[in-house]
């Protein structure tokens, strides 16, 4: 296939995505402390149905989620993909399974490109998804969920309770 073809193809499948916060949209967030293990995370309530019904519209659903819990030692990574495992399985069981999650392991004083407000795992999923950021949106409790979104063209919903910016974005 020729450069420019291949380059029109990927134009042509681009994929829309709503991008998750994890802690406070998905599972609720703990007061001064991390999730550090399974029991520790509880769902949010209509938190399925609303992830649920996000696929069904066609999109993408991908988390990104900053812990740096890790790189303050309260959690490894092994533990933190144990916990995404559950996650995922409890999710699929109400068809609600996500297609990815990005995490950040790192702390604020290590400036990576990966820690929201930077945007950097959005655009680690862009790269990996093809997706049309202008037509994608960012949901999280934390002003920089949404910056971190904004910096690459997605509008960002605000909000603690994610049924209820599900039916804002999907109610006519
Ligand atoms: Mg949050
Ligand atoms: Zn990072």
């Amino acid at each position: 296939m020729s450069r420019q073809k291949s380059l029109w193809n990927r134009l042509l499948n681009m994929n829309k995505a709503v991008f998750l916060d994890r802690d406070g949209v998905i599972n609720r967030r703990l007061e001064d402390d991390y999730v550090k293990k399974w029991d520790e995370f509880c769902f949010l309530p209509g938190v399925f149905e609303a992830i649920k019904t996000i696929k069904e519209k066609g999109y993408l659903v991908i988390v990104v989620t900053n812990q740096r819990g890790i790189a303050r030692g309260f959690i490894t990574e092994k533990d933190l993909e144990e916990i995404h495992q559950k996650m995922q399985k409890e999710l699929k069981k109400h068809e609600a399974q996500v297609d990815d999650i990005f995490y950040c392991p790192h702390d604020i004083s290590d400036n990576c490109n990966c820690r929201k407000p930077k945007p950097g795992m959005l655009i680690q999923a862009q790269k990996k998804w093809n997706i049309d950021f202008n037509h994608s949106y960012i949901i999280g409790d934390s002003e920089s969920d949404i910056e971190a979104g904004e910096r690459v063209g997605c509008q960002g919903i605000l909000t603690t309770d994610l049924k209820d910016a599900v039916k804002l974005l999907f109610d006519d």
